[in-house]
C-alpha cells in the first residue's frame, strides 16, 4: 500500500469516527468540524487531504507553518499552539482562526495586528480546564470577564473554547472534562447573548468520541490522521519571549 493511500485510510477512518460518535450523541451529521492537525508533517500530505475535500489544517509552530500557508493559500489554517507575544504579528496576517488565546495581551496584539482587508480574526480562548500548573489558558472564574474584553476588540471575532485537557485513559474522565468545557461555554454565551459563541474546540486522537459526546464543535486531529509525529514537539519549540 502506498504511502497516499495509507494516510487517506486513516483519514476515512477518522472521519467515520467522527460520525459514528456524532449518531451517537444524537447530534446532527455535519455539526463536528475535522481540524487535522498537520504540525511536523510535510506539505505533500497536507496537499493530498486537500485533494480529498479537507480543508482546514491546525499548526502549532509558526516557522513551520508560513511556508505550507505560502503554497496552500486556498486552504482554511488555524493556529493552536503556544503563542509569544512577539509573533502575533505574523499569525494575525496569515491565519484564519486562532485556538490559542490564553491571555488579554495576546487578543489586543492579534486586533491591532489583523489587517482589515482580510476581515476578522475567528479567536477561541484557551481554557486551562484541568487546573495544571504548567498550562496555557484563563481559568474558568477569570473566563467571562476576559471573553467581555476581547468581545470588544476590532477584527477580532470570538467563536468560543478551547482546551487541552490533562491526558487520561478513562471516558468517563474525559466526558467530565469536557462536559465541564460545554458548562462554561454556556455560561458565556448566556453573559454574552450578541456574540456568535457557537465553538467548542476539544478532542484529539485519544479522546474525540468523548469530546464529541459532550458537544464538541471543533475535533483537532493529528496522529491519527498523519500517524506519529516524526520529531518530538519540545525539539522544535522555539525559545523564550
Ligand atoms: C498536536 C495537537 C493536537 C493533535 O493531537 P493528536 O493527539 O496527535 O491528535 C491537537 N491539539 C493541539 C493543541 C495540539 O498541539
Amino acid at each position: 500500500m502506498s504511502e497516499e493511500t495509507a494516510l487517506l485510510e486513516r483519514y476515512h477512518s477518522v472521519q467515520n469516527r467522527i460520525a459514528k460518535a456524532v449518531e451517537q450523541a444524537g447530534r446532527k451529521q455535519g455539526s463536528v468540524a475535522l481540524l487535522a492537525v498537520s504540525k511536523t508533517k510535510p506539505v505533500e500530505m497536507i496537499a493530498a487531504l486537500a485533494k480529498a475535500g479537507q480543508s482546514s489544517f491546525g499548526e502549532n509552530y509558526l516557522q513551520e507553518a508560513l511556508p505550507k500557508i505560502a503554497q496552500h493559500p486556498e486552504l482554511e489554517w488555524h493556529f493552536i499552539g503556544p503563542i509569544q507575544s512577539n509573533k502575533t504579528k505574523p499569525i494575525a496576517e496569515n491565519f484564519a482562526w486562532v485556538h490559542s488565546v490564553d491571555r488579554l495581551k495576546i487578543a489586543e496584539r492579534l486586533s491591532h495586528q489583523r489587517p482589515a482587508a482580510l476581515g476578522n480574526l475567528q479567536i477561541l480562548l484557551e481554557v486551562n480546564i484541568s487546573h495544571e500548573a504548567s498550562k496555557a489558558g484563563f481559568s474558568p472564574d477569570e473566563l467571562i470577564d476576559a471573553a467581555k474584553q476581547v468581545a470588544q476588540l476590532p477584527n477580532l471575532t470570538l467563536r468560543g473554547l478551547m482546551a487541552i485537557p490533562e491526558i487520561s485513559d478513562d471516558p468517563q474522565q474525559q466526558r467530565a472534562v469536557f462536559a465541564q468545557m460545554k458548562a462554561l461555554l454556556q455560561q458565556l454565551q448566556n453573559a454574552l447573548p450578541d456574540l456568535p459563541l457557537d465553538t467548542l474546540s476539544m478532542g484529539m486522537s485519544g479522546d474525540l468520541e468523548a469530546a464529541i459526546l459532550e458537544g464538541a464543535t471543533i475535533v483537532r486531529i493529528g496522529t491519527d490522521i498523519f500517524g506519529a509525529r516524526s520529531y518530538p514537539q519540545t525539539a522544535t519549540q522555539s525559545t523564550g519571549e
